[in-house]
C-alpha cells in the first residue's frame, strides 16, 4: 500500500488514504517515487467539491497535479528514462474520439470533445501518493539541479502557453512575423500581467526573459514579498489599490499584451478597454460564476474592432510547453538565483495536507513535500 491524500465527494471528506501500490503492467510505463505536489486553486476548488471527478472504479480522487517526481523503475521499453531521473508529468490525458484531431494530434490542451481526462482532477488518481506510475511519454525530464523547483514547472507551463499563443496571433502582423522564433520577441513591447500569485509573477519572469517591458498589476500595496519579486527581475509591480488603470494606462502609454492571472474579472475588463491597437488579451483564469457583473459590450466591441484586437482564454498545456518551462526554469535560476526558491513560500508534509488544501493561507507557492 502507498499513502495518498484523496478526496471522497460523496462523503465530503479529504483525508491520508492507504491505496493499493500501482504496478508497471505495460512496457511503455515507469514507476516514479513521488517528491513535492504543488497547491493551486483548482485543488482548493476540488476540495471545495465544486468540481473534480473521481477515477470510475473509486469513490475517492487521489488530488495533486503540480508534480515532481523520481523514476525507480522503467517498463522494459522505456528507453528514455533511468531510475534516479527527475522528471515531471503532464496532467492532461487525451480523449478517445478518432475525430478529435487535438489529441490524435497530442495536443490534448486543445481537446474538442471535452471528455479528455486530467490527474488530479478529472477521471484520473493525481499525484498526492507516494508511489505512482505513469507513461513515459507523458513525463519531461528535469536536471538534477533543479530538483528545489521543477515543481514550479506545472504552473509556469500555463504562461509558456499564453506566450506562445500570443507570439503566434502577433504574427499576423506582417512586420512581426516570425517573431516566435526571435530570442526577444518582446522588445520594444509593453506587457501587463494581472495579478502576483504564482501563475502572475512566473508569467512575469517569462516575459521580461523574453524580450518584454513588464509590468505586474495586482491589489496588495507595495512593497510586499511578491513587489519585492518583481522589482528583483526587473519589472514594475503597481498596486491598483494606488494606481487606478486609467493611471496605469497613463504611465505606460500603451499596453501591447495583457496576461491575466488574477481571478478579478471586472479589474480585467477595465484593463482590457484600455488595451493598444493591435493588442492582445490573455484570459487564463475563470471569474466566479456567482458574481456576474455589468459590462457595456456594445463599447467593448467597438474598441475590440476598431483597434484590430484579439482576445484569448487559454488553459492546460502541451508536451512542448512542459519541454520549455522546464529550459525556462533553468535560465531563471541563473539570471536571479534567489527568486524562483522565493516563490516557495513553505513545504508542508502529507500529514498536513489537508491545512494547505483546505484554507489559503499567506505567502505565494504551498508544496506537499511527499518524499
Ligand atoms: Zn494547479
Ligand atoms: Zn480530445
Amino acid at each position: 500500500m502507498v499513502k495518498a491524500i484523496a478526496v471522497f465527494p460523496e462523503a465530503h471528506e479529504i483525508r491520508l488514504v492507504e491505496h493499493p501500490e500501482p504496478q508497471i503492467t505495460q512496457p511503455s510505463q515507469v514507476k516514479l517515487k513521488i517528491l513535492e505536489v504543488g497547491v493551486c486553486g483548482t485543488d482548493r476548488h476540488i476540495c471545495a467539491l465544486a468540481f473534480g471527478t473521481p477515477p470510475v472504479d473509486s469513490e475517492y480522487l487521489i488530488l495533486g497535479h503540480e508534480a515532481l517526481a523520481e523514476v525507480v523503475e522503467v517498463g522494459e521499453a522505456v528507453t528514455q528514462f533511468r531510475p534516479g531521473d527527475l522528471v515531471v508529468p503532464e496532467v492532461r490525458r487525451p480523449c478517445n474520439d478518432p475525430d478529435c484531431r487535438a489529441c490524435r494530434a497530442a495536443q490534448q490542451d486543445f481537446c474538442y470533445t471535452g471528455s479528455y481526462t486530467e490527474r488530479g482532477i478529472q477521471g484520473l488518481h493525481g499525484y498526492m501518493a507516494t508511489t505512482v506510475v505513469d507513461e513515459a511519454r507523458y513525463l519531461h525530464p528535469v536536471p538534477a539541479e533543479l530538483r528545489q523547483v521543477a515543481v514550479l514547472t506545472e504552473p509556469l507551463t500555463i504562461a509558456e502557453k499564453a506566450l506562445v499563443q500570443a507570439l503566434q496571433i502577433q504574427d499576423r502582423l506582417p512586420w512581426r512575423t516570425g517573431s516566435a522564433t526571435n530570442a526577444e520577441p518582446g522588445r520594444g513591447l509593453k506587457a501587463v500581467v494581472l495579478g502576483a500569485g504564482p501563475i502572475g509573477l512566473l508569467g512575469a519572469m517569462l516575459f521580461v526573459t523574453a524580450g518584454f517591458e513588464t509590468y505586474v498589476y495586482s491589489r496588495a500595496q507595495a512593497p510586499n514579498e511578491k513587489s519585492a519579486i518583481v522589482e528583483a527581475i526587473g519589472a514594475t509591480y503597481l498596486s491598483a489599490e494606488t494606481t487606478s488603470v486609467e493611471q496605469l494606462t497613463e504611465r505606460l502609454g500603451h499596453i501591447d499584451l495583457v496576461y491575466e492571472a488574477l481571478d478579478a474579472a471586472p479589474l480585467a475588463i477595465e484593463v482590457l478597454h484600455n488595451l493598444h491597437r493591435n493588442g492582445i488579451f490573455i484570459f487564463t483564469s475563470g471569474t466566479d460564476p456567482n458574481h456576474p457583473f455589468h459590462i457595456d459590450t456594445a463599447n467593448a466591441i467597438e474598441h475590440i474592432t476598431s483597434k484590430n484586437q484579439v482576445i484569448i482564454g487559454t488553459v492546460n498545456a502541451g508536451p512542448a510547453t512542459f519541454q520549455s518551462a522546464i529550459n525556462h526554469l533553468s535560465i531563471f535560476q541563473q539570471r536571479w538565483p534567489q527568486v524562483l526558491p522565493a516563490l516557495i513560500t513553505r513545504r508542508y508534509p502529507m500529514e498536513q495536507a489537508k491545512e494547505v488544501l483546505l484554507k489559503k493561507p499567506g505567502g505565494i507557492k504551498h508544496i506537499v513535500s511527499i518524499a
